[in-house]
């Protein structure tokens, strides 16, 4: 993981963990890894993923990258987005309590059913609070088309566009030849 750049939201790390991008010919165990990896950080309880469950897990990866693109296109998402991303809010499928482990305190999260709706609820709760509370013209999809890492830009001029110096050398040396083939 590129963690340096990455700040902590969960939308982005789940499309940065790259699980259902063809390139990648990931497997199912490895997918079932790395989700079960970032629902481990973030506390959210775990669930056996099933395979119906990896492929709902698929169009929901989809769905929320081309919301994102859409955010750091125009900063527009139509209607039917909203109605859809309302209709998941309001569900929440889990229930949470504050108790008292040792000296910490911690909230346990209780989910109804697989846990897997409660899962999706956390994924959109988690884009919408990114673009309702942090700077949405700081949103990134890496410009190199072969990595679309998403980030969050906090440089000054709010002009980064790939995810690091890697990219961005790589962006440059392609325009250069690109300039060189038509002159
Ligand atoms: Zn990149």
């Amino acid at each position: 993981m590129k963690g340096a750049i990455n700040m902590d939201f969960l939308v982005f790390d789940f499309l940065n963990s790259q699980c259902f991008n063809e390139k990648n010919n990931m497997d199912d165990a490895t997918r079932k890894e790395k989700i079960n990896d970032f629902l481990n950080y973030y506390h959210i309880t775990l669930f056996d993923i099933n395979s119906k469950q990896l492929s709902e897990l698929y169009v929901l990866y989809n769905w929320i990258f081309e919301l994102l693109e859409k955010i750091t296109l125009h900063g527009n998402l139509t209607k039917e987005d909203m109605d859809k991303i309302n209709l998941i809010l309001q569900k929440e499928k889990a229930t949470r309590q504050l108790i008292k482990k040792g000296k910490d305190y911690i909230i346990e999260t209780k989910t109804k059913g697989s846990g897997l709706e409660h899962f999706i609820h956390e994924i959109v709760t988690s884009f919408a609070v990114t673009i309702a509370e942090y700077d949405q013209d700081r949103i990134r999809i890496c410009e190199n088309p072969q990595c679309k890492w998403v980030f969050y830009d906090k440089s000054k001029s709010k002009t980064k566009r790939h995810c690091d110096s890697r990219c961005a050398n790589l962006m440059k040396v392609r325009r250069y030849r690109k300039k060189q083939l038509k002159d």
